[in-house]
């Protein structure tokens, strides 16, 4: 691919800045690496891929695996040329629920940075709580065993947040399925108060009440599951498929998956879409130089509503969601 289209295409990315002092803007959309199974080098691959169409903004997490990948990827871009160094990309990672214990953030972190030892530099421009959830720091499993659920030290866990941020390992830092009622306790125990709120949002789960609380708060949303996710509760995809927005689709020339990021994009949230394929790639960062029509909003803004990422997954089906109420994490708070 030639590199004159390619930083035609980033330059086109609009940012947003982060309330979180130094951290750098965040690209409006990014790529995720959620992908099973895992394959190392399908996603080192995508990840080249997606920097050449303009992307640079990626999101991974200690429990996707995908943290070395991702580095050794960026390490090759910046060999090929294809960026001039790390600092031109937005990063996040996620600190998994078995290493939500207040002296395990840091080594976590150091342990996150050691895995993306290729990105050649010593931070993350985002590192989130990946879920509002504490399991006993064992081998991470999935689902995890009812046994090893604890109670969520807020307090503790996001002091611990506080001193990656301290110590220049994280630029920003951030909380990821946390309901209004989880940024209470956040809020009330902060001095750095998160800068992002990283939840499953789409058309079919638009999370208004959340997004108010937020715009409130200062927090920034960002988006998850932009598409519908990859069938993550085996009932298909909501989101590509559905009617109302192949209506919109159909009359705006656009794709669905376009029509989804774009919705997004127009309520001020960013969003990590995944796509491992250099077409959609594209496609999905073809989103900025149109617009829906207040017709098309007000049709979405009437689909119906259902979540689909459940954190009662992450237990066995027998078990008890005992670390947070369950019901807490599937309304729209
Ligand atoms: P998405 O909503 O991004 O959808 C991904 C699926 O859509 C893939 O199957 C992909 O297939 C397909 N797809 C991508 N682009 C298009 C397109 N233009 N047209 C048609 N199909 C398309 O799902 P995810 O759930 O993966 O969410 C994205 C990212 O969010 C994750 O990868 C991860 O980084 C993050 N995430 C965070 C969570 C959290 O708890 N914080 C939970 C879940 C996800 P293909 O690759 O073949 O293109």
């Amino acid at each position: 691919m030639a590199s004159k289209g390619t930083a035609t295409v980033a330059a086109a990315v609009p940012e947003v800045a982060l309330r979180s002092g130094n951290a750098r803007p965040m690209p409006a959309v990014g790529m995720g690496t959620a992908a099973f199974p895992l394959v190392p080098e399908a996603t080192k691959n995508a990840v080249l891929a997606a920097i050449e169409v303009g992307y640079r903004h990626f999101d991974t997490a200690y429990m996707y695996g995908t943290e070395k990948p991702l580095g050794d990827a960026v390490a090759e871009a910046v060999r090929r040329g294809l960026v001039a160094s790390r600092q031109e990309l937005f990063v996040t990672s996620k600190l998994w629920c078995t290493q939500c214990h207040p002296d395990l953030v840091l080594p976590a972190l150091r342990q996150t940075l050691q895995a993306c030892r290729n990105l050649q530099i010593e931070y993350l421009d985002l590192y989130l709580i990946h879920w509002p959830i504490c399991i006993k720091p064992v081998p991470p499993s999935f689902p995890a065993k009812k046994e090893d659920a604890m109670p969520f030290d807020f307090e503790g866990v996001w002091l611990a947040m506080e001193e990656c941020h301290r110590l220049g390992l994280a630029k920003a830092i951030g909380v990821s399925n946390f309901t209004t009622k989880h940024l209470d306790k956040v809020l009330a125990a902060a001095t750095i108060p998160p800068a992002v709120n990283q939840v499953e949002l789409n058309p079919v789960w638009q999370q208004r009440t959340l997004r108010g609380y937020c715009a409130e708060k200062g927090i920034h949303v960002a988006a998850y599951s932009p598409l519908g996710g990859q069938n993550w509760d085996g009932t298909g995809n909501a989101v590509l498929e559905s009617d109302v927005l192949a209506g919109i689709a159909k009359a705006r020339g656009k794709t669905i998956a376009q029509v989804s990021l774009r919705w997004i994009y127009e309520q001020g949230v960013t969003s990590i879409a995944k796509s491992y394929n250099m077409e959609r790639l594209k496609q999905n960062l073809e989103i900025f130089d149109w617009e829906l029509t207040d017709e098309d909003r007000l049709k979405i803004s009437q689909i119906p509503q259902k979540k689909v990422v459940k954190g009662t997954d992450l237990f066995s089906r027998e078990g008890e969601f005992t670390s947070v109420d369950a019901a807490d994490l599937n309304v729209e708070e």
